[in-house]
């Protein structure tokens, strides 16, 4: 799947909030969005009135920058989110957290959500023993997360550990970060997602 390869940085400004793309960063004060307030770009600092569907365009883009999908992909999501039974946006929400490279991430295992993804793709995780490289790959819950166990992509991940070690875990996840191996024990519900998302707003957008 295609990926976003630009300044990051520059997409937390433009939605004007923290998305918290690059790790240990983005809680320093180097942190770009604590130096330039404001919108990139030449125009972006002009007043314009947003529109209710500027609105929900933006916490769309927000949603999809987070958790790094593209509009193709986010799709998909969207349409299985529609296809399941229950609310469609708390819906959306569960799906994206299940992917892989938020599990990687949520258990402390990676630097980053790009850190996970290129870990996972490199083949350096396993799901219940066997090796899987897709990074949206869904998790379920029984499902026990590992590093792979060459001792290079050990010590990376015990280095993520080491700096991600007073990082919340969230309750569908069960990481033991001592022995590197994370445990899902169930399904993420709404309070779980950590992102102040107004999904509402999103399906407002999508279903038109
Ligand atoms: Fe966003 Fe992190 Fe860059 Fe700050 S350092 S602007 S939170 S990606």
């Amino acid at each position: 799947m295609a990926r976003y390869t630009g300044n990051k940085c520059k997409l937390c400004r433009r939605e004007g909030m923290k998305l918290f793309l690059k790790g240990q960063r983005c809680f320093a004060d180097k942190c770009a969005l604590a130096r330039r307030d404001y919108p990139p770009g030449v125009h972006a600092q002009k007043r314009t009135k947003v529109t209710e569907y500027g609105v929900r365009l933006r916490e769309k883009q927000k949603l999809k920058r987070i958790y790094g999908v593209q509009e193709k992909q986010f799709k998909l999501y969207f349409k299985e989110a529609e296809r399941l039974k229950g609310n469609t946006g708390e819906n959306l929400l569960m799906l994206l957290e299940r992917r892989l490279d938020n599990v990687v991430l949520a258990s402390g295992f990676a630097l980053s959500r790009n850190h996970a993804r290129q870990l996972i793709n490199h083949g350096h995780f396993s799901v219940n023993g066997r090796r899987v490289d897709i990074s949206s790959y869904q998790v379920r819950p029984g499902d026990e997360v590992t590093p792979g166990k060459k001792d290079n992509t050990r010590k990376i991940v015990a280095e993520a550990v080491e700096v991600n070690k007073s990082q919340p875990v969230p309750s569908w996840i069960d990481s033991q970060r001592d022995a590197l191996t994370s445990k899902v024990t169930g399904i993420p519900t709404r309070d779980d997602v950590p992102h102040p998302i107004q999904e509402q707003l999103i399906i407002e957008l999508c279903s038109k």
